[in-house]
């Protein structure tokens, strides 16, 4: 998916939680949130992050392929796991949630996620193409929600 809408779905997805769960300290919690619902795509120099980022990106890109093994789900599972054990499950599982929604996103595009790489390659994949006009018209949902959501906070 594209920069905006992985920011459109990241944003939706936190203020949910933040209405549900009151997650403490909340503006922590939704920076934290926001910036892993756009991380995963630090392993291209094309993206948004990559290319704010590039020494990074850069760096990433010889030893891993957009959309291999940073968007499988062991990276948010095991900085929640190393977070929890040390007594900061809250901003763990900020960055942990925020991770997953970016995947769980790119999960619905035709060139899907290995969601177990390197152990199990097969993608999953939806039907949406990335920067087509469904994409365009889900991100519209997505706004839309995401105002009715941030108005029901007033
Ligand atoms: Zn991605």
């Amino acid at each position: 998916m594209m920069f905006k809408t992985h920011l459109a779905v990241g944003a939706l997805s936190g203020l949910v939680i933040l209405k549900f769960f009151h997650p403490e300290p909340a503006v922590i919690f939704s920076l934290l949130f926001l910036f892993a619902s756009i991380l995963p795509d630090i392993d291209t120099t094309k993206s948004f992050i990559g290319h704010k980022l590039w020494p990074v990106s850069s760096v990433l890109s010889l030893f891993v392929k957009h959309r291999g093994f940073l968007h499988s789900i062991w990276l948010p599972l095991v900085s929640f796991s190393f977070a929890a054990y040390f007594g900061y499950a809250m901003i763990g599982a900020a960055f942990a949630l925020g991770y997953l929604v970016h995947i769980l996103a790119d999960s619905v595009t035709e060139e899907g996620v290995p969601l177990f790489a390197p152990f199990f390659m097969r993608r999953v994949r939806g039907f949406i193409k990335t920067g087509g006009t469904l994409e365009y018209v889900f991100l519209l949902c997505v706004c839309v929600m995401l105002g009715v959501t941030a108005a029901s906070f007033y």
